[in-house]
């Protein structure tokens, strides 16, 4: 392994088609594995004066697919966080959103709260720690700029929803809906570093079409969306550090 640079910003994004247009855009070089025995990737270049390290997930070695997911996430960012101690971590990615809440195919989030719609324990003490609520830095200026749009993003393990899991993100009014973002939180909490979460929707939850077809449909437009957005949140000054 190369040796490590500290970064200015993580960027940790679950699948490799996401960080591709991120990677191309920021003219990102591969530093290789993150650590030993870990399968996530990592990227990095100077942008805009700042060290900037992307890690992706990487391909699970059993099932040969991308580590997406919470498991994935916390322990992708545990080792990111122990190599390059980061001022900051950005979490890029898609999500599904709520048409019943006003959402839409391809907007753009940046939440101000996190949490998990699919980790249920009703016993005293242990329900809040398994729900997993969370608070970003305040990022007003950084949202406007990106035109991007508040709320909560709610994680869990699976691209469906349960009824019971479709109660949970009702009565958290979730905006978006993901599998990473609330777990990478965990880890980020732990070592005090500040988190944003940036998200685009590809599909819509409480919508009839099955969530599969609409995220494959709009995948790519997304993820050349967020690249974009990536871009301005880079070389902004209004960042929460
Ligand atoms: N079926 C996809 C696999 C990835 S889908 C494929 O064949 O390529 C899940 C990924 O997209 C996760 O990283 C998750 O964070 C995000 N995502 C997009 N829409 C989602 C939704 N409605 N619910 C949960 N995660 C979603």
């Amino acid at each position: 392994m190369s040796t490590a640079p500290k970064a200015d910003i993580l960027l940790q994004v679950a699948m490799r088609a996401e960080a591709q247009p991120i990677i191309d855009r920021e003219s990102l070089q591969s530093l290789g594995a993150v650590a030993p025995h870990c399968p996530a990737q990592a990227f990095t270049n100077t942008v805009a004066g700042r060290n900037v390290v992307l890690v992706a997930h990487g391909a699970d070695p059993l099932h040969n697919c991308d580590r997406i997911g919470p498991i994935g996430a916390a322990t992708t960012c545990a080792a990111a966080l122990a190599r390059f101690t980061p001022r900051l971590i950005v979490n890029i990615g898609t999500c599904g959103g709520f048409r019943s809440r006003g959402g839409a195919i391809a907007d753009l989030h940046l939440p101000q709260r996190l949490a998990f719609h699919d980790q249920r324990v009703p016993i005293p003490g242990f329900r809040e720690f398994a729900r997993g609520e969370f608070q970003t830095p305040p990022a007003e200026a950084l949202r406007a700029e990106l035109g991007a749009l508040g709320g909560l993003c709610s994680s869990g393990g699976s691209l469906d929803a349960t009824p019971q899991d479709r109660a949970i993100l009702d009565e958290l009014e979730a905006r978006c809906k993901d599998m990473e973002a609330a777990a990478i939180a965990f880890s980020a909490r732990d070592w005090g570093v500040p988190l944003l979460v940036l998200k685009c929707v590809t599909d819509l939850v409480d919508h009839p079409e099955a969530v599969q077809d609409a995220f494959l449909r709009n995948f790519h437009g997304a993820t050349v969306q967020l690249a974009n957005a990536t871009s301005v949140l880079l070389r902004s000054n209004n960042l929460p550090w």
